[in-house]
């Protein structure tokens, strides 16, 4: 029962900066957290996902070192899976993950995604500007680690029907959002529930529910709102 449970739902936390002190400035501070009062939450959510028969997936956005330093090994350590959204001009830059970093997340069979060049807005940039960053960052990865990279996180959480409709002709198989619940098995829109503060108590009531026919609805309306958008512009 459990186990078929799971076959059909993820839940996706996502974290940012963990590290102690923060690598984050200015505006990233907003979403950093640093890894000594991440552990005990993400323990927690993962005995709640066992217990509901869901499956726990971590995310973490905007390359920093403490994917590799301290995330890295806790994922390990528990077997639980993992994805890393690094927009790639950042790679290199001091606080920031490296090449080798980045190949070693990937050769522990954790994934890599998307998160854009350059980390800015895609709607509030001329369509060719968002083409061209999505292209450079998947380039520069798929360099990087010698290997397809087809999981897109869109920087800030923003997109529309237009880019969402880019995406998928892309052939991006996973886009994750930043809007709370679970994520039902087979759907491309992905729910992630972003870990920090003022939102740790939300992400534990949402780990303590059991997946379920809301959660599948919740994703598919959200691509028809956003596919009935594009529709509406293109009249
Ligand atoms: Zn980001």
């Amino acid at each position: 029962m459990i186990g078929e449970a799971a076959a059909r739902f993820q839940l996706i936390v996502g974290v940012h900066d963990l590290a102690d002190p923060a690598d984050a400035r200015d505006d990233e501070l907003q979403s950093w957290m640093p890894f000594g009062e991440v552990a005990p939450v993400l323990e927690r959510i993962l005995d709640n996902t066992r217990a509901t028969g869901t499956i726990l997936h971590i995310t973490s956005d905007d390359g920093f070192r403490s994917d590799h330093e301290v995330l890295l090994p806790w994922l390990i350590e528990r077997g639980v899976g993992g994805t890393f959204f690094i927009p790639t001009r950042f790679i290199g830059r001091p606080g920031r993950l490296g090449v080798g970093e980045i190949r070693e997340i990937a050769a522990h069979g954790l994934r890599i995604g998307v998160h854009g060049a350059r980390h800015i807005a895609w709607t509030a940039v001329p369509e060719h500007e968002f083409l061209e960053d999505v292209r450079e960052g998947r380039d520069r990865l798929e360099q990087t680690i010698g290997a397809a990279v087809d999981l897109v996180a869109p920087p800030f959480g923003r997109f529309d029907g237009r880019i969402l409709a880019h995406l998928f002709d892309m052939g991006f198989r996973e886009i994750h959002t930043c809007r709370p619940g679970r994520a039902p098995a087979g759907e491309p829109l992905r729910p992630r529930n972003m870990l920090k503060r003022g939102q740790i108590e939300a992400v534990l009531a949402t780990s303590l529910r059991p997946g379920g026919l809301r959660d599948v609805m919740r994703c598919r309306l959200r691509r028809l709102r956003e596919t009935m958008w594009l529709r509406s512009r293109a009249a």
